[in-house]
């Protein structure tokens, strides 16, 4: 096993790995650990090109730091990579990816896209470093939308619409989705579902005495609150247009990466469009699986979940107040967080 530090400004460590027995091709960035050990998930990916796997651990390690400020944990920022297949991702070159762990150190690390529950176990016999698994803090997604429920309250609240006056659209019916739907379904005025499968929104929608709306048209319904729970980039030049024609007053909602480039933020606050930044209101999950180093108790994690909706509130405040938008916003709370500690 080869390791070599790459020496990147900005982060404190990035190191690169290639092991031959085992194929194994991966990257460990630590973005900034001033408020506490590394913490992020390990990606599988079949990347293009070295460079598009450096970009990657890069931006998403970088993501965590500010995620970790935001939701207040004792934690910083860091992420795995590994270039391959997914038929490429062998027992051994999961082992080998929690011997590099290892090596490093200084991260905690898990779950993320390519990588399976299972996967997961296999590299936890390897590495004490791994953290999510199946029989410790459980599934994620549950705090995710609890999190995203308070985060939607408190925008509601700040303009003052009450939740049982809202119609409320959510996109994607899947894990967080799906339970914010259930949490929600009782309390609003109107709750639409849209999903790409068909028979799951159909279902979903049934059990909860919801409308469904056609993902192919899904800004053609009209809403208050659109809550993003699938895929990212969803606010884009065209879809904001479209949202502000239907009378969207609030954008609160899961998914990950929801603004196609963050200036669209700017856009949205001149269409006087609450938005809350996507990794303020998604921090449940994170939060869930931190317990697993943290051993918090069950009130301690949940006073965590429900105080993304007071972040959420401060956020928006500073927005009116500086008249900036919320993502611009919510990056400068958790830079002062990060850098400014004392
Ligand atoms: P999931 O796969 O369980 O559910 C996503 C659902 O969206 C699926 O049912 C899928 O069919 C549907 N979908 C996909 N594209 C769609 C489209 N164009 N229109 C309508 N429906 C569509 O995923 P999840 O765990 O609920 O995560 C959703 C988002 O939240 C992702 O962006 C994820 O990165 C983010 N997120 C999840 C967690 C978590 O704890 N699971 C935490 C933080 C962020």
């Amino acid at each position: 096993m080869r390791l070599k530090d790459l020496k990147i400004p900005g982060y404190e460590r990035v190191v690169k790995c290639e092991d031959e027995s085992s194929g194994l091709n991966a990257i460990i960035a630590i973005h900034n650990t001033n408020l506490g050990p590394a913490i992020g998930g390990c990606r599988v990916w079949n990347y293009k090109t070295e460079e598009d796997m450096l970009n990657d651990v890069l931006r998403l390690s970088k993501a965590m730091t500010y995620k970790c400020a935001m939701a207040g944990l004792p934690f910083g920022g860091g992420k795995c990579v590994i270039k391959a297949k997914q038929k490429e991702k062998t027992k051994k070159l999961l082992e080998a990816m929690a011997e590099f762990v290892n090596k490093v150190g200084q991260i905690y690390t898990g779950e993320d896209v390519g990588l399976t529950m299972d996967d997961v176990e296999i590299m936890r016999q390897k590495s004490k470093y791994i953290v999510g698994v199946k029989d410790k803090s459980g599934d994620p997604s549950v705090l995710t939308s609890i999190g995203v429920y308070y985060g939607m309250k408190a925008c509601l609240d700040f303009i003052g619409l009450p939740m049982e006056k809202t119609k409320i659209l959510i996109q994607g019916v899947g894990n967080t989705g799906g339970n914010l739907a259930k949490r929600i379904a009782q309390e609003c005025k109107e709750l639409l579902l849209c999903d790409l499968k068909e028979e799951k929104m159909n279902d979903a929608a049934k059990n909860l005495k919801a409308k469904t709306c056609d993902p192919k048209n899904i800004f053609e319904c009209k809403f208050d609150v659109f809550s993003p729970c699938a895929l990212g980039k969803v606010i884009n030049k065209k879809s904001v247009k479209k949202l502000y024609n239907v009378g969207c007053k609030v954008i609160a909602g899961s998914a990950n990466n929801q603004l196609s480039i963050d200036i669209i933020g700017y856009i949205l606050k001149n269409y006087g469009i609450i938005y809350a930044p996507d990794y303020v209101i998604n921090a449940g999950g994170v939060i869930s699986v931190s317990r697993e180093i943290t051993n918090e108790s069950d009130e301690k994690i949940l006073e965590r979940v429900k105080n993304i909706g007071n972040t959420i509130t401060e956020i928006l405040e500073r927005s009116k107040k500086e008249n900036l938008p919320t993502n611009v916003i919510a990056n400068i709370i958790a830079e002062e967080r990060i850098y400014d500690k004392n």
